[in-house]
């Protein structure tokens, strides 16, 4: 795998470029130049070291590109067409053709022209890749697409309030090679943007012209997953610990460190050469064709009854950013320009759209938010079962209680009692009719006390105090035997029991003055109830 080592600090050109001025011409694997005669054009020291640094990076630019990356003040890029003449006097660039519109394209020459583009760059020649020789004669549409691409990036919307670009060429490297396991398939990136001053350690970016299936463009982000999967031996010391199998790590982090988010380093997809709707339609296609390599995985946990909620997870998910480069231009890489495969399709900037979506932190807030309200919810309907007693709040809404009388089905109601108040309340109550009974009988007692006593046995009419059989209420006035004689009769088969009739002598007296048997009235109507031949005695 072939990727070039993160550029140097924005260099300081100036300086730059007076190292590559040296007082004796040409020595070999240097250029020299010197004004006035050297550089007839009148160009700059400093404008011709970033002309090579521009045209290092991005390989094939027009003059109002560089102009726009190089002097954005500027009114006119004739500064940069002398500067290019210039090195163009000493082959260092040169031009094979012209842009539709037509541009000339101007690219670096030779060996000499990418050396000295190294030695600007700072970065060690081999890595200074291709002089792209001959990309000017068809127009160089591509690279055009991606040069705009990136100027969008370091110089921000053109729009009046859009917000300003981020970095400076540096940041860019093109003609970025990776080859997959195997060795026989490749990945190129049209650009690798490096920010990690804004978070964004690596930014794999892909300019698509519309030329392309959108079936190919959305395996390119399966490529990309392929790539990222790739793990290299650790030799971090921490990890010495760790069986040598285990001691490995995605090349990526060790290649563009500073990583935090969940996933794979993210790409962006930037569209153009259509009109909006197709270019709208190319985006949602690419989307669908690609879910599974930025998709993540959607997981939900049963046991938090979340209603089908969940989130993803990205481990082997490549983070997939896409906007038009119309809106980038536009608006910039900070604007609301991009939509985030995954979410929905609302355009945000560069920093919240690399934010995952349904990650498991969002989930498990949002469950936590589920988890309170379903807890307030449920204290407040055991307020309302609050017992109307001792206000005992229940913490579950009880249903069943083990009684004295076994298990019992026990269910809180609005206004009622909780289960103890309940029983004490029942309590309570049996208390109360026991002393009411107690109360009514002894008053029975008392009354039938003085009532004339049981014929038979003597005893109170109400019979035996405290017996189960003892009379609740007042006796009647017919009553002739308590409750225990009145049962032996009916035991002993004995039949009713049948007073002894008056005597003639009782019939007598009783006509001069009432009798003062109690019984007399019931012995006189026994009498004619029962004559005398019928008795048995
Ligand atoms: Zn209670
Ligand atoms: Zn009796």
């Amino acid at each position: 795998m072939s990727t070039r080592q993160s550029l140097a600090q924005p260099a300081d050109h100036d300086d730059q470029a007076d190292t590559a001025e040296p007082a004796k011409p040409s020595r070999p694997g240097r250029t020299a130049y010197r004004r006035g005669a050297a550089n007839p054009n009148g160009s700059t020291n400093a404008l011709r070291a970033d002309v090579l640094s521009a045209l290092g990076v991005l390989k094939v630019a027009t003059a109002d590109q560089l102009q726009r990356l190089l002097r954005p003040g500027a009114a006119s890029n004739t500064a940069i067409r002398q500067a290019l003449r210039d090195l163009a006097l000493h082959s260092l660039v040169a031009s094979d053709g012209n842009t539709k519109a037509r541009h000339k394209t101007w690219r670096l020459e030779g060996t000499a022209g990418l050396e000295a583009a190294a030695h600007v760059l700072g970065v060690p020649r081999s890595d200074m890749g291709s002089t792209a020789r001959g990309a000017g004669r068809s127009g160089a549409q591509h690279a055009m697409a991606v040069n705009e691409t990136v100027l969008a990036f370091i110089l921000g919307g053109t729009a009046p309030d859009a917000p300003g670009g981020v970095g400076t060429i540096t940041d860019w490297s093109t003609e970025v090679e990776f080859v997959l396991p195997g060795g026989r398939r490749k990945v190129r990136p049209d650009a690798v943007w490096q920010a990690p001053e804004i978070g964004v350690p690596v930014l794999m970016v892909e300019v698509d012209r519309s030329t392309m299936a959108p079936e190919r463009v959305a395996a390119k982000f399966a490529a990309y997953r392929e790539l990222f999967r790739v793990k290299v031996r650790d030799n971090d010391p921490a990890r010495s610990d760790e069986a040598a199998a285990d001691r490995t790590v995605h090349w990526w982090r060790r290649a563009y460190p500073g990583h935090t988010r969940p996933g794979y380093p993210p790409v962006a997809l930037v569209v153009t050469d259509a009109g909006p709707v197709a270019l709208a339609n190319r985006q949602q296609k690419v989307r669908d064709l690609a879910r599974d390599a930025w998709g993540g995985s959607w997981w939900t946990m049963r046991s938090d009854n979340a209603g089908g909620d969940g989130w993803r997870e990205y481990d082997d998910a490549v983070p997939v950013i896409a906007t038009t480069l119309e809106l980038l231009a536009e608006h910039g890489p900070m604007g609301p320009v991009w939509w985030r495969y995954g979410r929905d399709e609302v355009r945000y900037s560069l920093l919240e759209a690399l934010e995952s979506p349904d990650t498991r932190a969002a989930y498990d807030e949002r469950q936590k938010a589920r988890e309170k309200k379903a807890e307030e919810e449920h204290q407040e309907l055991m307020k309302t079962l609050a017992c109307a007693d001792c206000g005992n709040v229940p913490y579950w809404e009880s249903t069943q209680e083990y009684g004295p009388k076994g298990r019992q089905t026990w269910t809180r109601r609005p206004g009622g009692l909780c289960w103890s108040c309940h029983e004490k309340e029942q309590q309570r109550r049996e208390q109360e009719r026991e002393a009411q009974a107690q109360a009514q009988l002894e008053a029975a007692r008392e009354a039938n006390a003085k009532l004339r006593p049981c014929w038979t046995c003597r005893g109170s009419i109400g019979g035996k105090a405290g017996s189960s059989l003892e009379l609740k209420e007042k006796a009647g006035p017919d009553r002739l035997e308590c409750p225990h004689c009145e049962s032996d009769r009916e035991d002993q088969e004995l039949g009713p029991l049948v007073l002894p009739a008056p005597t003639r002598r009782e019939l007598l007296a009783a006509r001069v003055s009432a009798p003062a048997d109690p019984w007399w009235k019931d012995r006189v109507r026994h009498a004619e109830l029962y004559p005398v031949k019928n008795r048995a005695a």
